[in-house]
C-alpha cells in the first residue's frame, strides 16, 4: 500500500470502532442495570442520562402499572438457549406475574432501527427466559390466547419512535421460538441446507469475513477489467452501479477484518507497518444529565446561552407524524409542514412527465 494510503487509514487502524461501540452498549447496560436494581430494592437511584433515561422510565413505569398485580421486575436474567445449552441469552428486563410476561430489550445502537416484530433475537431470548422460569418451578401459567410483550427501547435512533412493541398471544410466541430451534438444529446437521446470503440476512453475522457464500454473493458481479470507467462495457456498467452498495459493504468488512488482526497484533501488522497502540482519546464531558450540564456551565460562563452549549435537534414531520395517534392528529400539523421543490436527481423513467404538449407541436 501506499505510504499516503498508509497514512490516511492510521488513525482508524489503532482505533477500533466496533470495540468503542461496544464498550459503550456494555456501558449502558450495566448503569441501566444498577440503576433498575437500586428502583427495585426501594432505593432511590441517581437519575440515569437523557438517553438511558428513556429505557429505564419505561421499565420503572410499566412495572408500577403491574405491580398491583405482584409483578417481579427481573433484571439482566441469563438462560440456556433453547437450541444450544452452552450459550445464554440475555434479558435485559423482564416484567413476571403469574400469568403475564413483559419482555423488554435495551438497543443502544443509533444506526439501524432494530423492530421486535420477528425478531428471532429478542423472541429466542423471551423462549429462554421462560423456559428457565419453568425449569425452576416459577413458570406464568399463560393459556395459548394470552397476550405476552416483547419490546425493544432504542433510545438513540432518531428516526422513529424509540419505543416499539410486539404483543403476540402465548401460542404464537411458542410456534414462532419452536420453528427457529428447528432451523438451528438443521443448521447443526447440515442437512441440505443452502446458505442464502442477503444484505438484511448477513448484516449483524459475525462470520462474514470467512463466509464463502457471504463473498461470492458480495462479490459476484465485479468484472476483471482494465482502465477508465467510461471505457466499461454499459452493461457491465449498469451491473456495477446496481450492487455498488453490497460491494462498498463488503468493503468495510474487509477493513474491520485488517483493523480486527492489526489490533490484535495479527500477522497482517508486518505488512502494514502498525502496531496495537493507544492514543489520548479527545477531552470529553464527565458523566452529568444534560440540564445539569448546562446549568453548571451556564453558573460558570453566564455570558454563555443555552443554545450555544446544547443543541436540541428537531425531529422530521414524519418521526413527528409517527409519534400521533391518528390521521386526524396528523392533519393538525399539515399547516405547519412543506414540501421544497423538487431538485434535479435521478428518478425511474415512469416517474418523468411526457414533454410539454405546445413545445412538441412547434417542432413537428
Ligand atoms: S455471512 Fe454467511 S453464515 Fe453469516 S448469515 Fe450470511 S450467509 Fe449466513
Amino acid at each position: 500500500m501506499a505510504p499516503w494510503l498508509l497514512a490516511q487509514h492510521e488513525d482508524r487502524i489503532i482505533q477500533n470502532d466496533d470495540e468503542e461501540w461496544s464498550a459503550e452498549g456494555t456501558d449502558a447496560h450495566n448503569r441501566a442495570e444498577a440503576y433498575l436494581k437500586a428502583y427495585v430494592a426501594g432505593e432511590n437511584p441517581e437519575a440515569p442520562t437523557d438517553e438511558l433515561k428513556v429505557y429505564t422510565d419505561y421499565v420503572t413505569s410499566t412495572y408500577d402499572v403491574w405491580k398491583e398485580d405482584d409483578a417481579m421486575l427481573l433484571v439482566e436474567q441469563k438462560a440456556p438457549l433453547p437450541h444450544d445449552q452452552d450459550y445464554l441469552g440475555t434479558v435485559d428486563a423482564a416484567i413476571v406475574t403469574d400469568d403475564r410476561l413483559h419482555i423488554i430489550d435495551l438497543k443502544w445502537g443509533q444506526g439501524v432501527n432494530v423492530s421486535p416484530t420477528f425478531n428471532s433475537q429478542t423472541a429466542i431470548y423471551a423462549r429462554a427466559f421462560y423456559d428457565s422460569l419453568t425449569a425452576v418451578g416459577l413458570g406464568v401459567e399463560m393459556d395459548s390466547t394470552d397476550m405476552m410483550l416483547i419490546t425493544i427501547v432504542q433510545p438513540r435512533y432518531r428516526g422513529d419512535n424509540p419505543v416499539k412493541t410486539w404483543s403476540i398471544t402465548f401460542q404464537e410466541m411458542m410456534d414462532y421460538t419452536d420453528l427457529l430451534v428447528s432451523k438451528a438444529e438443521l443448521i447443526y446437521e447440515k442437512k441440505n441446507l443452502r446458505f442464502n446470503p442477503s444484505d438484511s440476512t448477513c448484516q449483524f453475522c459475525d462470520a462474514r469475513p470467512w463466509c464463502t457464500a457471504y463473498n461470492g454473493w458480495a462479490l459476484e458481479n465485479l468484472p476483471t477489467m482494465e482502465g477508465a470507467i467510461p471505457a466499461i462495457e454499459d452493461e457491465t456498467l449498469v451491473d456495477l452501479y446496481l450492487n455498488r452498495k453490497k460491494m462498498v459493504k463488503w468493503i468495510n468488512n474487509l477493513e474491520k477484518h485488517v483493523t480486527k488482526s492489526v489490533s490484535e497484533g495479527g500477522y497482517l501488522s508486518k505488512y502494514l507497518g502498525f502496531a496495537p497502540g493507544k492514543r489520548k482519546g479527545n477531552t470529553t464531558w464527565e458523566e452529568m444529565t444534560e440540564r445539569s450540564f448546562v446549568t453548571r456551565l451556564r453558573k460558570l460562563f453566564p455570558f454563555i446561552k443555552r443554545e450555544e452549549l446544547y443543541k436540541e435537534i428537531r425531529l422530521s414531520p414524519t418521526q413527528v407524524r409517527g409519534q400521533l395517534l391518528d390521521a386526524e392528529q396528523s392533519a393538525l400539523i399539515d399547516d405547519l409542514t412543506f414540501r421544497p421543490d423538487p431538485k434535479p436527481t435521478i428518478v425511474p423513467i415512469s416517474e418523468v412527465p411526457p414533454p410539454d404538449e405546445e413545445v412538441t407541436d412547434l417542432l413537428a
